[in-house]
């Protein structure tokens, strides 16, 4: 069995993140999602403990301050955070765990561990960008132009990552997500004891 790897996907609001780790998630049901916990109200739609874990601001305080985060930002007015333990027991276990995060996480989890894997999601374009955020009707005027500002904050950053993958067609990006986990698992490192297994 290799060794379980964290696989980060950020990109800007409104990319398509969601919509390609979705349909990464329907192809690929071994893959772990991470439900983040947010303090964030939910959209129509959305579920607790299936999309988020929706959460008050003094319970996410104490979640901080208990150190039960991998990470956790402020993005455009919400918190966010990776619950720590169940996403380590899991690599623990040999699984690969998506964490669908922003920019300051993914830094975050560069540095406690180095060994993940880190994609950026881009639009087509900036202009793309806006109209999906747009067309999706969830976002206020000014909501809208915090993330168009956040966005092109969060692409100074795409240097730290290992991955660009453009998202013009779904079917597109998810298939060169899942070539690079495939690349990824192949990797000899997660492999440290093969030759034993080989030579036995
Ligand atoms: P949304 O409110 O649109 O679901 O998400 C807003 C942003 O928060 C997205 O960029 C999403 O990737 C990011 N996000 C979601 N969960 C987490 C998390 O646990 N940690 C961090 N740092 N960002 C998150």
């Amino acid at each position: 069995m290799s060794k379980g790897f964290l696989l980060v996907v950020s990109g800007p609001s409104g990319c398509g993140k969601g919509t390609v780790c979705k349909e990464l998630f329907k192809r690929n049901e071994e893959l772990i999602f991470s439900v983040s916990v947010t303090t964030r109200k939910p959209r129509n739609g959305e579920i607790n403990g299936v999309n988020y874990f929706f959460i008050h601001e003094e319970k996410f305080n104490n979640m901080v301050e208990n150190h039960e985060f991998l990470e956790y930002a402020q993005v455009h007015n919400n918190y966010y955070g990776t619950p720590k333990k169940f996403v380590l027991e899991k690599i623990e276990k040999g699984e690969v765990v998506v964490l669908e995060i922003d920019v300051q996480g993914a830094l975050q989890v560069k540095k406690a561990y180095p060994e993940a894997v880190f994609i950026f999601l881009l639009p087509p374009s900036m202009n793309e960008l806006k109209e999906r955020i747009i067309k999706r009707g969830t976002e206020t005027e000014k909501d809208i132009n915090i993330r168009m500002k956040n966005a092109f904050k969060e692409i100074e950053f795409i240097d730290e990552y290992d991955y660009i993958v453009i998202n013009d067609k779904v079917m597109d990006a998810v298939e060169k997500i899942e070539t690079i986990i495939t690349a990824e698992k192949l990797k000899v490192k997660r492999h440290k004891n093969i030759m034993e297994k080989i030579i036995s």
